[in-house]
């Protein structure tokens, strides 16, 4: 775990859970704002998965990348508040766990296999299979109160996996979430898929929330006989709005059914990296990113002389 951007390194939370001494004042410090930024205190690196629409892969990205950050000994959560379609209890193989509360009301994540930390909406219900019909107040309620309780501990990284779109639920999460490093935006290579994650890359222009890059999910298909690179959905959605919105590309993932069946299996691809294959070098390429920004925005703050905790 001791990494550049360790929990107790100079980079970790601007909060540093005391609000005394932080820049949000002492009048705020009994507002839910600061609250969840004392509960997240210890989560030095948050990001949030966010597309245009559902079904690229946003939850599938989301599992993995986590599930490859846990494999190289990071101390990983993922917090599913895709509310109307959570996929995280399923992928991590925690059907039937239900979150526990402490004592003083927080909740407390169950840890997968790989050992990422999971709270999602689907393991806070009694009913899985049951329609999630809240309305938006509730649900905005529900992502601020996971946000606020849940008894992460220390973490290298949180990963949010937003709800589709730029309506009010991922405006939540990404007004919500303290100091994260960013938006990480799954699109697949179709250009009617850009429209709509051209938005989402707006929506985040539009409320200063930092973008990290662009996943392209679902590009092309490696044939496993010949090796030869099939483009089942062309388009270069990717391309397109990396040059648009000057963000960068973090990586490719291909078509590959043993996504989804290691998906519906409990235990994402990138737990298991079963041959180094296309896939996982995608995912591993995306993880490198990642921890690259994390040292980067680290090193920012060394430089800016941030003391430590801050
Ligand atoms: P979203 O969160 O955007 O709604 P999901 O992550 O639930 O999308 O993915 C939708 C479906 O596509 C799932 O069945 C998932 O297993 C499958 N899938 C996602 N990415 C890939 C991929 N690279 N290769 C094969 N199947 C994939």
């Amino acid at each position: 775990m001791a990494n550049e951007s360790g929990p107790n390194s100079e980079n970790a939370h601007s909060c540093g859970g005391d609000c005394e001494h932080c820049s949000h004042a002492a009048e705020e410090r009994d507002s839910e704002d600061c609250r969840i930024r004392r509960n997240l205190a210890g989560v030095r690196n948050t990001i949030v998965v966010l597309s245009g629409k559902g079904g690229v892969g946003k939850s599938t990205v989301a599992a993995n990348v986590a599930a490859a950050l846990a494999r190289r000994g990071r101390a990983v959560g993922l917090l599913d508040v895709d509310l109307h379609g959570p996929s995280a209890v399923g992928m991590f193989g925690l059907e039937g766990q239900a979150l526990m509360a402490t004592e003083d009301g927080g909740l407390v994540p169950p840890v997968a296999a790989c050992g990422v930390r999971v709270v999602s909406v689907g393991n806070a219900v009694d009913d899985p299979d049951a329609a999630i019909v809240w309305r938006g107040p509730m649900k905005l309620g529900v992502i601020r109160q996971f946000l606020g309780q849940t008894a992460w501990g220390e973490l290298d990284w949180l990963v949010v996996d937003a709800p589709p779109g730029t309506g009010d639920e991922p405006l939540t999460v990404c007004q919500t979430v303290p100091d994260p490093l960013g938006a990480v935006v799954v699109t697949t290579p179709q250009r009617i898929a850009a429209a709509d994650v051209a938005r989402s890359l707006a929506f985040c222009d539009q409320l200063a929330f930092p973008i990290v890059g662009i996943v392209e999910n679902m590009s092309g298909f490696v044939c496993p006989h010949c090796g030869k690179s099939v483009d089942v959905f062309p388009g270069g959605a990717a391309d397109a709005l990396s040059e648009k919105f000057d963000a960068p590309i973090l990586a490719r993932i291909p078509l590959d059914p043993r996504v989804s069946v290691s998906g519906d299996s409990g235990i994402p691809l990138a737990a298991l990296n079963p041959d180094g294959g296309p896939v996982a070098a995608a995912i591993e390429a995306l993880a490198d990113a990642l921890e690259k920004e994390a040292a980067a925005r680290a090193a920012g703050r060394r430089a800016a002389g941030a003391p430590a905790g801050a």
